[in-house]
């Protein structure tokens, strides 16, 4: 069997679409968490205008599937003043910013807040910075033991994860150099959602595709798996502004 795949991306009415193009039977169309991006499975035989004509005849439905993404990215316009709720860990705090002549710096107050210290008139775009500048921090604390506990657990080895901001993706695997990719965003998550997408991700490192193999070995090593990926899925999502 010809396994091999060919990823890009498309215009289509406006959207750009990610087109996997693959030893297939049938075009599969997907909205996908965490922006609503539009993904097409395309088998080998079909063109870019039988996508084009699949995508343009399904617009209605595609808008519709959009239509939860949309209004969770219409709440998330965040300003980083005080009072705004933010999440951390999987919990919702309110944002306590106050401003000092000192070097920025984020810390739990308590229960509920998150203080926030920037210089006097520093603007949204550095108060956001400053944040996810500890969110990040918070992440690259916790990965070293994860990271450890599972490569023994599943006896395969992770050369490097990294973290960044990613659009459309929680989490991605360079197999040849078994570096591993994490969503910034995972530090707004409860511990499980950055568990299971590790999992996930270091699971590529033994099985390149979701087949039935990958899911059995998923179901190997983190038996709640579905539950986790729910979880990571539901509302509420990130709290920037999602570029489509
Ligand atoms: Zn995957």
């Amino acid at each position: 069997m010809n396994t091999k795949t060919e990823n890009y991306q498309i215009e289509v009415s406006g959207y750009s679409i990610d087109v996997i193009r693959k030893d297939i039977k049938h075009l599969y169309i997907g909205v996908h968490p965490p922006n609503g991006q539009i993904r097409v499975s395309v088998p080998l035989r079909l063109d870019d205008d039988a996508v084009r004509l699949a995508i343009i005849s399904r617009l209605g439905w595609i808008k519709r599937k959009q239509e939860p993404y949309k209004s969770q990215v219409r709440q998330s316009q965040r300003e980083y003043v005080s009072g705004e709720s933010h999440f951390f860990a999987g919990r919702r705090y309110r944002l306590k910013v106050s401003e000092q002549n000192s070097p920025p710096k984020v810390q739990l107050l308590n229960n509920t807040r998150i203080g926030l210290t920037v210089r006097p008139g520093t603007d949204r775009d550095k108060r956001e910075s400053v944040l996810y500048e500890w969110y990040r921090e918070h992440l690259h604390a916790q990965l070293p033991p994860l990271i450890t506990k599972w490569e023994t657990k599943m006896q395969v080895p992770v050369n490097e994860v990294r973290i960044k901001k990613m659009k459309t993706q929680w989490g991605s695997c360079n197999i040849e150099a078994r570096r591993i990719w994490l969503n910034l965003e995972l530090a707004k998550k409860p511990k499980s959602c950055l568990v299971y997408v590790l999992v996930h991700e270091m699971t590529h490192l033994l099985e390149r595709h979701h087949n039935d193999r990958f899911r059995e070995l998923m179901d190997t090593f983190l038996p709640q798996w579905r539950t986790y990926r729910d979880q990571l899925n539901a509302a509420p999502l990130a709290h920037e502004n999602w570029r489509y």
